[in-house]
């Protein structure tokens, strides 16, 4: 069951968003380190006026941005451009280039401190972006690297499967985009310079993907809805279908080529990003005040206690679940063995998506009753069965609308057992078993990423829906797990203990995992071990995430990086505030500020008097 939001806009942010938070000098790092700042509260006035103005600049650099990159449009639900391919050549690069370096002179030309809270931190994330975009472009050159970086499929099938126009013509933008896609290919293919082993088996293994896609443009041009196509019209497409089809099958023999002589050479690149790329790609994507080998040590840390603490609950347990059975000296083995043994407490297949409606409000009614955070009930959550269309992996996300139609709702998709084997499904229900099930619930729902959207909503900010910051996001979400066992939540048994130290070690060691493979050079087999042997993973999850660590890089400190974060602000804030702390007005306000980056979100916090933000133009 995937982990990550598939919020569709911070999809957005993922593809095209880096940068790093230092070119706003009024909120610049450590707020302890500069107590008496009052930069924060221009005049009422002026502040509306700057605020009015920024925002007109950064919404025509995002209208801009639509007109530059067709497929990040798509992605955020725009589609007048979406006729256009362009070939992603050198001089496509170079446009790209010069159009970030271009907004970002506009974007550091403004003035922070005449800005409202709000448009600052949209300010902060834009500038961030430009600054990223810029690091992809000059330094990180994936492009150069990664052969999955091309794909037709995805703005295709967002075109093919949105009713954002009628079919037809939604065939005929499909036409046109298709008409440039062997240019496209050619264009991107001349780019690549050192593919890696493991991105260039990646787009082979993607390749009949691509290919199903347009097959389904080809039934849809057949099908009832598409009877006003033209017949020249028709046969045009079809003849673009084939034509992309040779492209694709084109690129990929090509793939296979360069494969084999990488495998034959040795001198293929590297998977592992290294040190200093590294550390730049967090800085922009995570902008965390520490550094990514700062994290991994917190990470380092943060595991032994949660080790030590699994230990303790599972002495506690072994009785009771063990009966007689010698208890083993090795930690992990002991609680491997609890861990196994309560897993078998799970709801039956058929009720999986059943236990997950029911277990919503009971979240919502635990948090009205202790008082955790007021709940908005005007945009309710639907639970429902994961749309067959969109199912892959078994999974369960939270499915919002994108920035541009704010009228469609907010989705729990829960993909239901069904289509699993007898094993299959057994072992997905340990994992989800009684206690992580309500955890998942938690941290994609109530009080987690479902929570935090409406939060977001509140304070609308199209910058921040589309270029938000990611840990943020899933560390709220990770908090939210633990803020809820906190209050009570379960009870304080011991079992719902251990499985959180579980699922929440699952974070930790996605921090560990992913320093020491891009940064230290682990090997498989340590990564296997770490992942099974000493996070409790079953073969299967621990496969798929050596997997997604040589195909991804940073992303997965995300979870790990904004928990931690949260959990030091709020430590300071305790301390700060003394018994005027109150659980309920930190969550308040940390949601206060929308998606933005805790570093950024802390500096506003410890402004006297700073409150919430309000709301923008
Ligand atoms: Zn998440
Ligand atoms: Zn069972």
């Amino acid at each position: 069951m995937t982990h990550r939001p598939t919020l569709r806009a911070l999809a957005v942010a993922a593809l095209t968003t880096v940068g790093a938070w230092n070119a706003l000098p009024a909120l610049a790092a450590d707020p302890a380190a500069q107590p008496t700042r009052n930069v924060l509260r221009p005049e009422p006035d002026a502040s509306a006026t700057a605020d009015a103005r920024f925002q007109r600049l950064a919404n025509d650099y995002i209208e801009a941005l639509w007109r530059l990159d067709p497929d990040a449009a798509i992605a955020a639900g725009r589609y007048e451009y979406a006729d256009r391919l362009p070939a992603p050549d050198s001089a496509m690069r170079a446009r790209t280039l010069a159009f970030a370096s271009d907004w970002l002179r506009r974007f550091e030309a403004v003035d922070a401190a005449t800005l409202s809270a709000a448009s600052r931190t949209d300010l902060g994330q834009l500038l961030n972006k430009l600054r990223s975009d810029r690091f992809q472009l000059t330094e990180l050159r994936e492009y150069e690297w990664n052969p999955s970086f091309l794909n037709i499929a995805g703005p295709i099938d967002y075109i093919l499967a949105t009713d954002y126009a009628p079919l037809p013509a939604r065939l005929k933008t499909i036409s046109a985009r298709l008409a440039q896609v062997p240019a496209y290919y050619r264009a991107g293919a001349a780019l690549l310079k050192q593919p890696t082993l493991e991105h260039t088996q990646l787009a082979i293994d993607q390749a009949p993907g691509v290919l199903g896609v347009l097959d389904e443009v080809a039934k849809a041009a057949q099908g009832p809805d598409a009877a006003s196509l033209t017949a020249a019209e028709r046969q045009q497409l079809t003849a673009r279908i084939a034509a992309a089809k040779s492209a694709v099958n084109g690129y990929t023999a090509r793939l296979k080529q360069w494969l084999a002589e990488g495998k034959a050479s040795g001198k293929a690149r590297s998977f592992r990003l290294g040190q200093a790329l590294y550390e730049k790609k967090f800085g922009y994507d995570i902008q965390s005040t520490h550094s990514a080998e700062q994290m991994y040590q917190r990470a380092l840390q943060a595991r032994e206690a949660l080790l030590t603490q699994m230990s303790q609950l599972s002495d506690q347990l072994w009785t009771q679940t063990m009966g007689d059975a010698p208890k083993p000296e090795d930690r992990f083995a002991r609680i491997g063995a609890v861990i196994g043994k309560l897993s078998e407490r799970h709801v039956k297949r058929e009720d999986f998506v059943k236990e997950i409606r029911a277990q919503i409000p009971q979240l919502e009614r635990w948090i009205n009753d202790h008082d955790l955070l007021t709940q908005d009930a005007s945009k309710p959550l639907i639970v429902r069965e994961t749309p067959v269309y969109q199912r892959g992996v078994a999974g369960a996300g939270i499915e919002a609308p994108g920035p541009y139609r704010p009228q469609d709702r907010t989705y729990y998709n829960v993909t239901p057992l069904d289509d699993l084997t007898p094993e299959q499904a057994e072992s997905s229900l340990r994992e989800y078993n009684h206690w992580i099930l309500q955890i998942l619930n938690i941290h994609e729902a109530v009080p987690g990423h479902y929570t935090q959207l409406v939060y977001a909503n509140k304070s609308p900010s199209l910058v921040k829906t589309l270029f938000g910051n990611g840990a943020m996001v899933e560390g709220w979400a990770v908090f939210g797990e633990r803020m809820m066992l906190e209050s009570g939540y379960g009870g304080n048994a011991p079992e719902m203990w251990l499985m959180w130290g579980k699922w929440n070690l699952r974070s930790v060691t996605n921090t560990i995992l992913d320093y020491s493979v891009h940064v230290l050079g682990m090997t498989e087999a340590q990564a296997l071990d770490l992942l099974q042997r000493q996070a409790f993973q079953t073969e299967r999850e621990a496969r798929e995430k050596w997997r997604r660590v040589q195909l991804s890089s940073v992303q997965l400190t995300s979870y790990f990086s904004g928990y931690s974060d949260i959990m030091e602000l709020r430590e300071r804030r305790r301390q700060a505030l003394g018994k005027d702390f109150s659980v309920k007005a930190f969550n308040e306000q940390f949601l206060s500020y929308g998606s933005a980056p805790v570093s950024v979100i802390a500096e506003l916090m410890s402004q006297p008097a700073a409150a919430a933000p309000k709301a923008q133009p």
